[in-house]
């Protein structure tokens, strides 16, 4: 039989990858790079070995739902309200002091019912207590 190496290596190495997909895809440990389909905004993106791994390392057995940038999205729009403030390009939210009436920006969504305080106000009650 006459064959080139090179072909012959790619048909094989082909072959293999095609096996190990059909063969081993129920395997815990073997990932594959996967296509799935952004419920948000319908892109689809690859789920790849590595992030499923990552995945099955932090107990998630559900497949992502979402694309990477619109995961990011909503990781920025949950963490926004708090805990999030420590990043340097944090959002800034138009408020009016609950104390002094003065404008001003509060790195948290003001919400009805909890009152806003200036810097200055914030600091003068923290002082209080
Ligand atoms: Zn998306
Ligand atoms: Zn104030």
């Amino acid at each position: 039989m006459l064959k080139q190496a090179n072909s012959d290596l790619l048909d094989y190495w082909v072959t293999a990858t095609l096996t190990k997909n059909q063969k081993r895809g129920g395997h815990p440990m073997d990932f594959e790079d996967r296509y799935l389909q952004c419920s948000d905004c319908g892109t689809t993106f690859i789920f790849s070995a590595e992030e499923q791994e990552l995945f099955a390392s932090r107990g998630y057995t559900n497949d992502p739902k979402r694309c990477p940038s619109c995961r990011q999205a909503r990781k920025a729009q949950r963490y926004g309200n708090d805990s999030y403030g420590y990043s340097p390009r944090r959002k800034m939210f138009p408020a009016v002091c609950a104390q002094c009436g003065k404008d001003c920006e509060v790195p948290f969504q003001p919400r009805e019912g909890r009152p806003v305080y200036c810097s200055d106000c914030y600091n003068a009650t923290k002082a209080n207590r």
